[in-house]
């Protein structure tokens, strides 16, 4: 798509809200364009004097980018917590130095960083920002633009009031990422969930849903914003693939529909799961960056080539979430839009942060970043691999090959529990299955949907009774996972009252997450045993 002729993004700026289309430029930002003058005093703007500012410099040592190994444990997955704790190598650091005033004119400094400037951010991470996106995103259109803002949540927050108007409803998935809701609910934007299967969100449904609107019925328009997390999807962990992304996109341009995709764990991106006995002994000979970056499921950016995509990227799950910090990639139209509203909040993310970093990605470089990303990937990989595999000594795991997109395929069961040998293990019979998930392939969460209708009281307990029945007993038992509801669209989505929980993999030590499955399993196994 890059290699083509691309053009210009066309104009979508019908799609703007009220709010948005009222949002002047401030007259003091027209003083912005005389600032690069040589020799200029400037007794314009209100800002303190750089003399003023405490810190002579900042920085600190940080990790140096192949600090993670991008070969997998293989079967030894479940050994790796062991060397983890025991066996770590000591960490290499190289120190980073961000000076208040600069040695070179183009150097990151602070007298620029902790100044007022413009919303756009530092020029170094904007440069860093925009290569990036070239490289790696590879954007269907020609004026494709970046914006730095303070992580997705502003990120998404500003999208959809730079879009939605009170009133509308937005396109999301049935299950969905609840922070994102509690944004645009007291606005009086609401969600239209699409059904999902294991790609995240069906393109048939959504093309149903689009087809068959009746905004009678409804009480509302046509939506024209979706608000999608196609990677590694909180809380299914779901990863929809380039064909599915290129379904949604035509659909979207069919009925003009303006494409949110919010996307922190884009580059947590992993192979399928196999059981242990299925992987190499040695594990898999280690990918280049280059294979790493060949093998990542696309970004919407990459089929858009009309500029209908706001794609919302963070340095949270890659950095720290501490940093506040991510991007959006967009038309310039959408890009100024943002800015003006940047303008009247945050104005820029902290120049202390935006400094640090910016020193790091610019230290590292491009390929000392990817090779950051590439070894954070393999380090969930090992954490995935040896989550399920606790899962597979507590249950009989049993795998099935679904077909593309079946959802009802989930590609691995937990059937009835392993015959301990002992009375109690007679009590119940073989097969009762308790719980599915199918493993993810992107992310940190684990998405679980219970079978409670195999439960004795189901006659009498709804399906979130026992939900929130099983949650309490695991979480007084010592662990603490998300029960489903709280990530339903609404109450209407087919599933919304089966049991489900999301089970996160990516914090926990590892001996920390054994425990955690057999107290899951002891617990729901007992559950599943009540009378
Ligand atoms: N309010 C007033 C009255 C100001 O003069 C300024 C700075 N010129 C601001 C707000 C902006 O403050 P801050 O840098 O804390 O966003
Ligand atoms: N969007 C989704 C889908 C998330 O899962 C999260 C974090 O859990 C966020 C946004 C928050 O991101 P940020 O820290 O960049 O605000």
């Amino acid at each position: 798509m890059a290699q083509e002729k691309r053009e210009k993004a066309i104009d979508l700026s019908h799609h703007l809200s009220e709010l948005s289309k009222a949002r002047q430029t401030s007259p003091l930002k027209g003083l912005a364009k005389f600032f690069g003058q040589p020799g200029l005093i400037s007794l314009a703007g209100g800002m303190p004097s750089e003399a003023y500012f405490p810190f002579a410099n900042i920085g600190g040592d940080a990790l140096i980018p192949d600090s993670f190994a991008v070969k997998t444990a293989g079967q030894e997955s479940s050994l790796s917590w062991f060397w983890k704790l025991f066996g770590k190598t000591k960490e290499r650091t190289n120190p980073i130095v961000i000076p208040k005033f600069p040695s070179k004119p183009d150097e990151i400094n602070l007298a620029t960083a902790l100044q007022y400037g413009t919303s756009t951010g530092l020029p170094q991470l904007q440069k860093f920002i925009d290569e990036f996106i070239e490289k790696v995103y590879q954007p269907g259109y020609s004026d494709c633009a970046s914006l730095i803002q303070t992580g997705n949540t502003d990120g998404w927050s500003r999208a959809m009031q730079t879009l939605c108007n009170p009133g509308e409803l937005i396109l999301t998935e049935d299950w969905t990422y609840p922070s994102a809701l509690a944004s645009c609910r007291p606005l009086g934007v609401d969600a239209v969930p699409i059904a999902m299967d294991k790609e995240g969100m069906r393109s048939d449904e959504l093309r149903k849903v689009l087809a068959e609107w009746d905004e009678k019925a409804r009480g509302a328009k046509r939506p024209h914003v979706m608000y999608t997390i196609p990677v590694g999807q909180n809380p299914s962990g779901a990863t929809m693939g380039a064909e599915r992304k290129k379904e949604i996109y035509d659909i979207c341009v069919e009925y003009d529909i303006i494409i949110v995709e919010d996307d922190p764990y884009f580059f947590l991106q992993m192979s399928e799961y196999k059981p242990k006995s299925a992987r190499d002994m040695q594990s898999a000979p280690a990918e280049s960056d280059v294979q790493f970056l060949a093998k990542l499921a696309p970004t919407f950016v990459k089929f858009d080539y009309q500029g209908r995509v706001i794609r919302l990227d963070t340095f949270s799950k890659y950095i720290a979430p501490g940093s506040r910090l991510g991007f959006f990639t967009c038309s310039p139209m959408f890009s100024e839009r943002l800015q003006r509203q940047g303008e009247t909040s945050t104005q820029a993310p902290c120049g202390f942060g935006q400094s640090l970093i910016a020193q790091l990605l610019t230290t590292w470089k491009f390929n000392g970043y990817v090779r950051w990303l590439h070894g954070l990937a393999t380090q969930y990989t090992d954490r995935r691999d040896f989550f399920i595999d606790c899962f597979a000594e507590e249950f009989h795991l049993q795998l099935t090959t679904g077909e593309r997109g079946a959802w009802a395929g989930c590609t691995v069961y937990a059937a009835s529990p392993k015959p301990r040998g002992d009375a109690m293990s007679e009590k119940y019979s073989v097969g009762t299955k308790m719980f599915s998930f199918v493993p993810p392939t992107s992310g940190m969460f684990l998405w679980i949907k219970m079978n409670f209708e195999n439960h004795p009281s189901i006659k009498s307990d709804p399906e979130e009774t026992l939900e929130m029945k099983l949650w309490t007993k695991i979480a007084e038992a010592g662990v603490l996972i998300a029960p489903g509801w709280y990530f339903a669209a609404n109450e209407d989505i087919p599933d919304a009252g089966r049991g489900h929980f999301r089970i996160s993999f990516s914090n926990a030590e590892y001996p920390d997450l054994k425990k955690a499955v057999q107290i899951f399993s002891k617990v729901t196994r007992e559950f599943f045993e009540q009378q």
